[in-house]
Formats: C-alpha cells, sequence, structure tokens
C-alpha cells in the first residue's frame, strides 16, 4: 500500500457530522438492503478512533464507552478527482461522472487492481457478483437521496457539493495508523 502526498479533493461527498451520530448502524445497514449486498458489507461503516490512538469499526450491539472515544468518522470513498483506483484499472471498468466515481460492473472483471491502488482500502470484491463495489452516493441505483444519508435517524450525513480535502484530519490519523501497523507486521 501508498500513501498520497496529500489528501484528495472531491467535487461531492457525504459529510459526516460526528457529534450526531450514535453509531446506530442504520447507515451501513441501509446500504447493504438497497444493495443487496452480503451479510456484514456495505459501502461505508462508521469508525471510532480511541484515545489511545485505535481505529475500530463501531457495531450496534458492541457500545463502545464515550470516554475512550476521540472521535466517530463515516468512513466512505472520497470520490477523488484523481482517482488512484481508476487510474489502476485496466478494463476502464471505473469512470468520473457529475462529481462522483463510478464502477461500471459489466466491465469489472473482478482483478482488485483498484482496490490495492486506493490508499484508504475503500473498494471491496462483493463475493456474491465477484465485481468490485465502492460508494457512488448510489448514484447507479438512481436514488436521488443516497440510502444512508435519507435513514440516517439523527440526519448526521448530508451530501456536500464543491468540497476541498474532506477529513483531512481523519487521513492523517489512518495513515500514521496504517504505517504503525504495517512497521508492526514487517517486525514480526
Ligand atoms: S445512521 Fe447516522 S447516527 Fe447511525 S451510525 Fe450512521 S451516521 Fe451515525
Ligand atoms: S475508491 Fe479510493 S481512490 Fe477511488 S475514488 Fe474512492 S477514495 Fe478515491
Ligand atoms: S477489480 Fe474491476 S474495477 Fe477494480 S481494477 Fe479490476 S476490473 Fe477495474
Amino acid at each position: 500500500m501508498h500513501y498520497p502526498p496529500t489528501p484528495p479533493d472531491s467535487e461531492v461527498i457525504i459529510e459526516f457530522y460526528p457529534e450526531k451520530c450514535k453509531a446506530c448502524g442504520v447507515c451501513e445497514r441501509a446500504c447493504r438492503d438497497v444493495h443487496h449486498f452480503p451479510a456484514g458489507s456495505a459501502n461505508c461503516a462508521v469508525y471510532a478512533i480511541l484515545k489511545d490512538g485505535s481505529i475500530v469499526k463501531t457495531h450496534p450491539k458492541k457500545k463502545i464507552p464515550k470516554e475512550q472515544i476521540e472521535r466517530l468518522v463515516h468512513l466512505t470513498c472520497f470520490q477523488c478527482l484523481e482517482p488512484y483506483c481508476m487510474k489502476a484499472c485496466p478494463t476502464g471498468a471505473i469512470r468520473r461522472d457529475g462529481g462522483m466515481v463510478i464502477v461500471e460492473e459489466r466491465l469489472c472483471i473482478g482483478c482488485k487492481a483498484c482496490l490495492t491502488a486506493c490508499p484508504w482500502g475503500i473498494p471491496w470484491l462483493n463475493p456474491k457478483t465477484n465485481k468490485i463495489s465502492k460508494c457512488d452516493l448510489c448514484r447507479t441505483l438512481s436514488l436521488g437521496i443516497p440510502a444512508c444519508v435519507s435513514m440516517c435517524p439523527t440526519r448526521a450525513l448530508h451530501v456536500r457539493w464543491k468540497v476541498k480535502r474532506p477529513y483531512e484530519d481523519f487521513i492523517e490519523i489512518l495513515k500514521e495508523q496504517l504505517i504503525y501497523q504495517a512497521a508492526g507486521s514487517a517486525s514480526k
């Protein structure tokens, strides 16, 4: 895995208000339901950055004590202006369209080049279809509002246009964490 010199610029993202989030998992479940993804899979998830520096995926049934949490992050595709995934795809299955980065499923051969190329490990291979998936703000389903945004009970998610470097601080923390983990596994 490699790292970009700076966080990505985007034309549109799903903006997250951590102070409103209850880590209820409804966004993740809504994504799974509308896309008919296998159990446990989704194009988004809420992570907790803990005060000890670790990052854990939240789960509605496994509450993390509030005092341990530094902040919550809704992690999904950044819809990069210059997507690493798109550049890596050998079949042209990934394209930018209307501010979003779209996977054209019929062209995907499941080679995972995009998955390796994305510095945040966002794309994932759907074992049911052997095709890559990642968030496109529900564009390919023609939903006016992404399922996660419309279903969030606390309005912690919003679609925002014309943003620059979303979640800069989170990306820095994540980068450090991944480097730390890589160093740990390399030293074993
Ligand atoms: S649905 Fe809203 S409140 Fe629940 S985990 Fe997702 S962002 Fe947080
Ligand atoms: S999958 Fe990764 S590289 Fe591709 S647009 Fe999303 S965040 Fe950017
Ligand atoms: S897995 Fe699919 S979308 Fe990803 S690089 Fe390979 S062909 Fe392209």
